[in-house]
């Protein structure tokens, strides 16, 4: 068990005690009023008594069940659905029936009593994402090739180790599992050939482990030997190094995904706390909203990938809240989850048609609400990505990128965080173009999105702002320490050899940066990063400047 893991257990268990603390007052609350529920045949206005009841056992069955007290859950749920009947009854139940209704609910008070389920996390993590550089292993027995795939892929920011042995390689692999593994499949100096040795490790893992094949062969035979070993792919020397860190990435781009967003409104707060240490625990960012009118706000601070909405609120209903998310463009395609101890099939389907997408009874198990929220926000993630990515780059596109900007502007207002801008552009690139083709242009402008990518934090946005220009927003970050990171990237990009027809060169770019001061609009930061940039090019390109103030 893991430190992160055993402290949200302990978070759980903690979670778990509030809400028997809270139950300990609760109950005996609502043992009066159930008590006095004997004079309800004597009352004429005997529905209003009885419907803040329902709302009590409706609130508990959907608790219950989730803090690990099943049997109390299952209990509340029948006494809700008796209130229930009752009103929809002509006249007040008789003393016959509030009686019958009283011993039931004597059993509630025995069964918040009873133990509760030890809740089993580890069988709930689905998927664990961290931010730690990928491990890649290479055995390559040419140290020329070698030298140039390490300090590439070094470059990029992956962590490497390069073997020449199969011995040494088979000793690395039983200490310590790489993300991907980069395999030349011939080795004159070994028994075996690299695709026998893997073929045989292979077989003795859970889960194949990624490879890339080198090699010096292009037959039909071989491709087929590297199919069948579990290889990703397949690289004839000399090796464009460039494109294979393009495929790495994409291979590992589901492992280094942004951790999947979900807002959860919930009035209830020990209740919205537990999922979202449960889905928290499932490697999946959750924030709780207990006031469905900050929901505007919520949004767009946090940006779900899917929303949890508890249907019965006071205030605002779940759906009537799904109608409000809708009304804005920006938000019609969020997946919207109902969370409801609602089983009236009518009911449900009637949230359904109010914007939702998708509904959940309490309650739900650890397990069940995670795979619910992780397909939603998968399929919406993906859906997203379509819509407001660049194709060649996997970047933000110039609109979107915009967007972000002005959000990420009014955040820094907010929180007096500094917030720096980068325009960047590739030096003389119709040259490339020209000289090399097409093609080769385009594998220099997706190189540097992936160094871009790979060496800019998480919370940084890239977009792909023009043809070879490229727009970063940094977050909490002044123009001081923009200037460091970009001029970092900068001799990284100089570093990165390019390859076309057995012959290597080099690529450059320029960039500019102006930081937000005070309410600066979008389109004035961008503006200056783009003077700044225009300076660096005027004054022999392959650098970066700040904006100046003109005097
Ligand atoms: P400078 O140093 O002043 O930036 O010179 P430059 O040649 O890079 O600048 P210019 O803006 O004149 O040329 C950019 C070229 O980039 C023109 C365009 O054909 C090319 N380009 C734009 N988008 C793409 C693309 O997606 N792929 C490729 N291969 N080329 C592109
Ligand atoms: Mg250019
Ligand atoms: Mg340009």
């Amino acid at each position: 068990m893991t430190a992160d893991q055993s402290k949200l257990e302990q978070q759980l268990a903690k979670l778990h005690q509030q809400y028997m603390e809270r139950l300990k007052e609760d109950i005996p609350v609502l043992a009066s009023e159930v008590g006095a529920l004997v004079t309800l045949p004597a009352q004429s206005d005997w529905r209003a008594v009885i419907l803040p009841l329902k709302h009590k056992f409706h609130t508990l069955a959907g608790s219950a069940g989730t803090f690990g007290l099943p049997q109390l859950g299952k209990l509340a749920k029948n006494l809700e659905l008796q209130l229930k009947d009752w009103m929809a009854q002509e006249s007040a139940p008789d003393l016959a029936a509030i009686n019958s209704f009283m011993s039931i609910f004597q059993q509630v008070q025995y069964a918040h009593q009873s133990g509760h389920q030890v809740m089993n996390l580890t069988s709930a993590r689905l998927d664990l994402l961290n931010d730690q550089k990928a491990i890649i292993y290479v055995l390559e027995d040419d140290e020329e090739t070698a030298h140039h795939l390490t300090l590439t892929l070094a470059t990029f920011g992956y962590q490497v180790q390069s073997f020449k042995r199969i011995a040494e390689l088979d000793l690395a692999l039983k200490t310590k599992l790489p993300d991907a593994l980069i395999l030349d499949i011939s080795l004159p100096d070994e028994e075996q050939t690299g695709l026998e040795y893997i073929a045989g490790f292979q077989k003795t893992l859970v889960e194949a482990l990624p490879v890339l094949v080198l090699t010096s062969h292009n037959s039909f035979e071989h491709h087929l030997q590297a199919v069948r070993i579990g290889a990703r792919g397949y690289f004839v020397k000399p090796v464009n190094t460039t494109s294979l860190e393009a495929r790495l990435q994409r291979l590992l781009a589901v492992r280094r995904r942004e951790a999947f967003r979900v807002l959860i409104v919930d009035d209830d707060q020990l209740l919205a706390e537990h999922y979202a240490l449960v889905l928290q625990g499932a490697g999946l960012r959750a924030e709780i909203l207990l006031d469905p009118s900050q929901i505007y706000e919520g949004l767009n601070r946090f940006r779900p990938d899917v929303v949890l909405l508890d249907v019965l609120m006071p205030g605002c209903s779940g759906p009537e809240l799904a109608q409000l998310i809708r009304l804005q463009d920006e938000w019609l395609s969020v997946p919207i989850i109902y969370l409801s101890s609602e089983t009236d099939g009518e009911r449900q389907l009637a949230a359904l048609v109010k914007g939702g997408d998708d509904f959940l009874t309490k309650p739900i198990t650890d397990t069940a609400l995670i795979v619910a929220v992780f397909a939603r926000a998968q399929r919406a993630r993906q859906l997203a990505d379509m819509m407001t990515k660049d194709s060649l780059t996997g970047l933000l596109q110039h609109a979107r990128v915009k967007e972000r900007l002005s959000h990420e502007l009014q955040r820094s207002e907010r929180t007096g965080e500094p917030l720096s801008v980068v325009m960047l552009d590739i030096d003389h690139f119709k040259k490339v173009n020209d000289n090399y083709g097409h093609l080769i242009g385009d594998q220099v402008i997706s190189s540097l999105a992936n160094l871009l990518k790979q060496q800019l934090r998480k919370t940084d946005i890239i977009g792909r702002y023009g043809g070879e220009e490229f727009l970063l927003i940094l977050p909490d970050c002044n123009q001081q320490q923009a200037f460091g990171l970009v001029e970092q990237l900068r001799q990284s990009f100089a570093s990165l050899p390019f390859s076309f027809d057995y012959q290597n060169f080099h690529c450059t770019f320029s960039a500019g940066i102006s930081q937000a001061k005070g309410a600066d609009d979008t389109e004035q930061l961008i503006d200056q990063a783009d003077k700044a940039l225009y300076s660096s090019k005027h004054a022999g390109r392959n650098q970066t400047q700040f904006y100046q103030q003109p005097s």
